[in-house]
């Protein structure tokens, strides 16, 4: 694939997207429809939360796959979120449990999280999970980190032997997703910068593929890119102009040599491979499919 001189390509969410989900779909329509559940757990009215659970669910059922939404006030206690997970954990007609996080202040999401059975943990947020992701061992890989996979994938932007920047270490983007890269396979040579870093600009000029996931909008600039480099904005910043990335898309565009548009990149892998944590998930309890 070849971008006119000087204009990064776009690495477009939605046709990678559009390739999971139709392959997602196809194979469970093959494999005779089987029954395929994934409960989501929504507590409290956060608008954002509300959307992304309802295009979760959405997204489930165009590919065949059932959804369940657990609702609780954003007063639920403690124990009353714990006892609704449980009841998730031990259903056997469900596959995939996700907690839409954050969750109220006043709960411990840690606590809740863990209740979640590693084989159900479609999320990949749980000890267990990141667990399995340490060890190579076969398991769910947090949403949004797999789904940069999944985009460099798509456009074969080739990651072996490549150094990757990894801006941000959260447990939900960063560190996984710095797991990830130097896996067997994948191959790649992974610095993980974070806010006390320095010579940030510096670092990132010497990467090949730069991955921003810090929400500081717009901080990666012309100063940090290689020419050729490849740029993945994760970051999500909401100000009063619209959605903003973690990278100045104006100035990069120039001389990255390809860059995920914001929105419209990795937001959309996210909730694709949600879907395929979840058809693995059934896999992994015996669903044929
Ligand atoms: P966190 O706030 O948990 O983590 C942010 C990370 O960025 C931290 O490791 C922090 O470093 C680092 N950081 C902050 N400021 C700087 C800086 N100036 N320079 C270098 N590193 C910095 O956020 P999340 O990981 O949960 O999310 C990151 C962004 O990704 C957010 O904007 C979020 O909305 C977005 N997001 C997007 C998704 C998608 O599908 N596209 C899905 C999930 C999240 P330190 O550890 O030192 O504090």
């Amino acid at each position: 694939m070849t971008g006119s001189e000087n204009t990064a390509i776009s690495l477009a969410g939605a046709p990678a997207r559009d390739a999971i989900l139709a392959a997602l779909k196809s194979r469970i329509e093959k494999a005779g429809s089987p029954a395929i559940s994934l409960a989501t757990v929504l507590v409290g009215d956060d608008a954002p939360s509300r959307k992304y659970v309802a295009s979760k669910h959405s997204t489930a059922n165009s590919i065949g796959i059932k959804s369940v939404q657990v609702e609780l006030p954003a007063t639920a206690t403690q124990e009353e979120v714990e006892s609704a997970v449980s009841a998730l954990a031990t259903d056997a007609a469900v596959h995939g449990i996700l907690v839409q996080i954050p969750l109220p202040a006043h709960l411990n999401e840690d606590r809740i999280l863990q209740l979640i059975p590693a084989d159900k943990d479609v999320d990949g947020l749980t000890e267990a999970s990141l667990g399995r992701l340490m060890r190579g061992a076969d398991g769910h890989i947090g949403c949004t980190p797999l789904g940069v996979l999944r985009l460099l994938q798509h456009y074969n932007i080739s990651t072996a032997g490549k150094h990757v920047v990894v801006v941000g270490r959260s447990l939900l983007v960063g560190l996984p997703l710095s797991v990830l890269m130097a896996r067997k396979g994948i191959d790649a040579t992974v610095t993980l910068a974070h806010s006390r870093t320095t010579h940030l600009e510096q670092l990132c000029q010497s990467a090949d593929i730069v991955v921003s996931a810090t929400g500081v909008a717009r901080s990666i600039g012309a100063a940090h890119i290689a020419a050729g480099a490849t740029v993945i904005d994760v970051g999500i910043s909401r100000t009063e102009s619209g959605i903003v990335g973690d990278v100045d898309a104006d100035a990069v565009s120039s001389i990255a040599s390809a860059l995920t548009p914001m929105p419209g990149g990795t937001g959309l892998m996210t909730v694709a491979c949600l879907m395929e944590n979840t058809v693995n998930a059934a896999v992994m309890q015996g669903v044929t499919v």
